[in-house]
C-alpha cells in the first residue's frame, strides 16, 4: 500500500527550479526530489497559481463593449514566479533572466557574468561563460587578465591598463578594490594577486 504519500495537493515551490526560455519558462522539478515523485516533474509558466483570478489583473479589466481589446492582450509581460518574489513583471525576457540570475540564484550557480564597466554594452548583457567574459576584459578592456595557465609576461604587461587603485582576480574575475584589500588577497576565492601584476601597479 503506498496511499499514505500519496495526498500532494499543494506544489512545493522549494522544490522546483525556474527555467527561463523564450516562451515564459517553466518550473522544473528540482534532480534530488525527482525520484519521489513527490510533484510533476514540469509547471508551464503560463498557468500561475492565480491565473484564475482575474482581480489580480487590474489592466485587463472589460472594457466599454465598443472598444476592441485586441491591443492590450497582445502585449506580453515576463512575470517571476519564485515563490514570493515582488518583482514587477518584465517587459523584456532578457530582464527576467537578469533579474532571475541576480536575485535568486546563488552566487555558486550562477552563470551569467556581467561586465563591471558601467558604460560597456555587456554590462545589461551578461556572458554565459566566464572564459568569455576573461576574454573580453583582456581584449575589450585591455586588462592584465592572461590566458588560463600562461605566464605573465612583463612586456606584455607593460602595455595593458592597469590602476593601482584595484586589480582583478585572474580565477573568479572579481574586481578587487585595494582600499577594502590591502593584503591583496581575493575576499570571493583567496586568490593572491600575482607579483608581476603587483610591481606594474607600484605595490
Ligand atoms: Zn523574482
Ligand atoms: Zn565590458
Ligand atoms: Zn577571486
Amino acid at each position: 500500500q503506498s496511499t499514505a504519500t500519496a495526498t500532494t495537493t499543494a506544489v512545493d515551490w522549494n522544490k522546483y527550479s525556474y527555467i527561463a526560455s523564450d516562451d515564459g519558462g517553466y518550473w522544473e522539478l528540482k534532480p534530488q526530489y525527482a525520484y519521489q515523485g513527490c510533484g510533476p516533474a514540469r509547471i508551464p509558466h503560463c498557468k500561475p497559481a492565480d491565473s484564475h483570478n482575474p482581480s489580480q489583473h487590474p489592466s485587463q479589466h472589460r472594457h466599454p463593449a465598443a472598444t476592441a481589446i485586441t491591443g492590450d492582450a497582445a502585449e506580453t509581460r515576463y512575470t517571476c514566479l519564485s515563490p514570493g518574489c515582488p518583482a514587477k513583471p518584465f517587459k523584456r525576457h532578457a530582464d527576467l533572466q537578469r533579474h532571475y540570475a541576480q536575485v535568486h540564484l546563488d552566487s555558486s550557480s550562477r552563470d551569467s557574468h556581467t561586465c563591471d564597466y558601467a558604460r560597456c554594452a555587456r554590462s545589461t548583457e551578461p556572458f554565459g561563460r566566464l572564459d568569455h567574459f576573461r576574454d573580453h576584459l583582456r581584449d575589450y578592456h585591455q586588462e592584465d587578465i592572461c590566458k588560463r595557465g600562461s605566464q605573465v609576461d612583463e612586456k606584455w604587461l607593460k602595455g595593458r591598463k592597469v590602476s593601482s587603485r584595484w586589480w582583478r582576480c585572474t580565477k573568479c574575475l572579481t574586481r578587487v578594490d585595494v582600499a577594502k584589500a590591502p593584503d591583496h588577497v581575493c575576499p570571493r576565492c583567496k586568490m593572491v594577486c600575482e607579483d608581476k601584476r603587483k610591481r606594474v601597479r607600484g605595490w
